[in-house]
């Protein structure tokens, strides 16, 4: 299946970012760790110098899995570009509802059924427009 290739291949990386992240956890535990023991043996500097580093690469293990988690929320978020809306008010009781556009939807179509009333009778589409959304600030 050729469709699958990318989708493999971008398991593969996040995979081998987390083995990297992993591999830098333990690098950075184990400079820790040696900067406490140097120090315990008056080696204050190499000890300090250790230890700075080892908490360098856990704020960097920290910073890349923050940065992970926000591409991955974004990629799951529907996107927030201009949406089409479908207005349409029930001709019974005149209950307005919008929603997303769906394929079919006209002025003076039917709608769905009314929610409110329960008649069973479908919708009367008034209007459909572009709606824009606020535009996010940031990023
Ligand atoms: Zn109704």
């Amino acid at each position: 299946m050729p469709g699958n290739n990318s989708e493999e291949k971008y398991d593969l990386n996040i995979s081998f970012f987390f083995f990297l992240l992993g591999f830098l956890v333990m690098i950075s535990a184990f400079l820790i760790y040696s900067g406490f023991t140097n120090m315990q043996q008056s080696y204050t500097l190499p000890g300090a110098i250790s230890i700075g580093l080892g908490v360098l690469g856990l704020a960097l293990v920290g910073y890349n899995l923050l940065k992970l988690q926000g591409r991955l929320s974004t990629m799951g978020a529907a996107p927030a570009g201009p949406q089409v809306v479908t207005k349409q008010k029930c001709k019974s009781c005149g209950h307005e509802a919008s929603r997303p556009f769906k394929e079919g939807d006209f002025i003076y179509g039917n709608g769905d059924a009314c929610p409110k009333c329960g008649s069973g009778e479908s919708m009367l589409i008034r209007s459909i427009f572009l709606h824009k959304p606020a535009k996010k600030r940031g990023l």
